[in-house]
């Protein structure tokens, strides 16, 4: 029923009506918590009550029957409740110790039919969390790269530290499948982008017939777009121009125009960004920094990303210090000492602006050019 104070019932509730009762009696009265095994944490609460949470993997598009079976799973030990943290991983939460532990089993036994977990716990501490990823060849008009394609790939590569907490400390990754990066990917540890490399291609054909030309040359962060009058079947027709070397290959004009297409199968690809954060512990926030300036489209495995990414993990676990994050760990080495110690190419397009000294230092921002 509508809340309180609400004249309609359109629009989400208010997430308070949701709580777990013990969630709700012991609103803003945590003492502390602590992860007492991989994916599994419990909230003390200065009433003495305690709430045991067991997280779980989940892929962030799901079919109705698991959507059912997690449902059905909350029903059976949670009173009904869970929810879905940032990173869609789900989280069931229960009040005894021994409630968690016929939880974590029941969820370790169920099983898809070639064996492999359907619900695996993890994704807490030291350790690597779901990816966050954005939507992908299928669901979006402007990726230069897949999103659940590389993001389940990846994930299969260091499953095994989605599950343990061998790391020095969290580490979070994130993709994005185009530069308009809708997916948190410039404060992670390790953010894969899509980018286009080559400017958009025009149909004059249908730039007048699709498009408004002026919203086109307005979208253009570069003004690279502007109007121009071409000879088609012997006529004069309205349409576009675009001044490659203007071109950043951000898409953002397609969007406004679908008769300017970009995706390109030579030039789509990723790069790889590292050393981002959200936490202030140990240094401030920081955005991510370009590592690997362009990496092809392997599908359907992607194996020069995912291989790549677990090298830089491995690299990093064997040699930073207890809790420093990846960036905290290139900074206090050095990022020379860093592309030392992984191998990677420093090449040219890793470095933001050769013009101001202000930005001469690692690429910092998202405008790639090549
Ligand atoms: Fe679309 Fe870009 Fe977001 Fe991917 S990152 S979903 S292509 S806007
Ligand atoms: Fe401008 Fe971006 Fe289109 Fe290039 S892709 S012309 S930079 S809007």
């Amino acid at each position: 029923k509508p809340m309180e104070g609400r004249i309609t019932d359109i629009g989400p509730q208010h997430y308070a009506q949701f709580y777990p009762p013990v969630i709700a009696r012991n609103k803003g009265k945590w003492l502390y918590h602590e992860i007492i095994e991989p994916g599994v944490l419990v909230h003390v609460a200065e009433s003495g009550e305690k709430v045991y949470t067991v997280r779980v993997g989940a892929a962030r598009l799901m079919s109705i029957t698991h959507i059912r079976e997690i449902c059905e799973i909350a029903d059976k030990h949670c009173g009904g409740h869970l929810r879905f943290t940032t990173r869609n991983n789900v989280e069931f939460m229960v009040e005894t110790e021994e409630a968690m532990k016929a939880l974590r089993d029941d969820l370790a036994s169920r099983k898809f039919d070639g064996g492999s977990k359907k619900f695996p716990v993890g994704g807490t501490g030291a350790g690597i969390s779901n990816i966050v990823h954005t939507q992908g060849w299928v669901h979006c008009h402007t990726p230069a790269t897949d999103a659940s394609g590389p993001v389940k790939a990846i994930m299969d590569e260091v499953f095994e530290d989605f599950q343990s907490m061998r790391l020095p400390a969290p580490v979070r990754i994130s993709l994005a499948c185009c530069i308009n990066m809708c997916g948190a990917v410039h404060c992670s540890d390790i953010g894969v982008v899509g980018i286009h490399r080559k400017p958009p291609m025009i149909d004059h054909a249908w730039t007048d017939q699709l498009c408004e030309i002026p919203l086109a040359v307005a979208s253009c962060p570069t003004a690279a777009v502007r109007p121009t009058k071409v000879e088609l079947d012997g006529k004069k027709v309205n349409s576009i121009a675009i001044k490659n070397e203007r071109c950043m290959y951000c898409g953002n004009c397609y969007t406004m125009c679908p008769a300017l297409p970009i995706s390109d199968g030579e030039g789509d690809g990723c790069v790889i960004m590292v050393g981002g954060k959200v936490s202030n512990r140990i240094s401030m926030p920081k955005f991510s920094k370009v590592v690997v300036a362009y990496i092809p489209n392997e599908a359907p495995r992607w194996p020069t990303l995912t291989n790549t990414i677990k090298h830089i993990i491995e690299v990093y676990s064997e040699n930073a210090m207890k809790y420093e994050r990846l960036g905290d760990w290139a900074e206090r080495i050095g990022w020379e000492r860093f592309f030392q110690l992984t191998g990677l190419e420093f090449t040219h397009h890793l470095i933001d602006d050769f013009r101001d000294p202000a930005y001469y230092t690692w690429r910092q921002s998202t405008q790639f050019k090549f």
